[in-house]
């Protein structure tokens, strides 16, 4: 898929759009989901023009790659997330219900999640 430029969390990045930020370093956004599905619910986005965790693991550089994974769990733990548990996900592509096509890892916690039904 060819990465499009005007995705919401592109526009988001740009900061053409506003969001409530979490963490933020010079390769991650981590901001609070719009419309939340559960009591927290954190999005994190690496800065690069990245379509989905397929391509940003297969075109990303090794301090991207990094300095992702970092952000994801620095995030974690300013939610205080880490005693009680979360549920980190990434939706890729149409099978996998993928809406906004920049990577972006869903961080889910707050209340049990709950089981994966479908
Ligand atoms: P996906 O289905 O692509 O894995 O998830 C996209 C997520 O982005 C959804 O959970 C949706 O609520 C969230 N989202 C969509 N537009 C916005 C926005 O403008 N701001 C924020 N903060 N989240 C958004």
């Amino acid at each position: 898929m060819v990465y499009d430029i005007n995705n919401i969390f592109a526009k988001i990045l740009r900061r053409e759009i506003p969001n409530t930020t979490i963490f933020e370093d010079e390769f991650v956004l981590a901001f609070h989901d719009i419309t939340p599905a559960k009591k927290i619910h954190g999005i994190i986005i690496p800065k690069g023009a990245y379509v989905d965790y397929t391509d940003f693991m297969q075109n990303a550089n090794a301090e991207e790659i990094a300095g992702f994974h970092n952000g994801i769990i620095t995030t974690i733990k300013a939610l205080n997330l880490t005693q009680n548990g979360y549920r980190l996900i990434t939706n890729i592509g149409e099978h996998g219900g993928q809406e906004v096509p920049h990577l972006h890892f869903h961080i889910l916690g707050g209340e049990v999640v709950g089981e994966l039904t479908e």
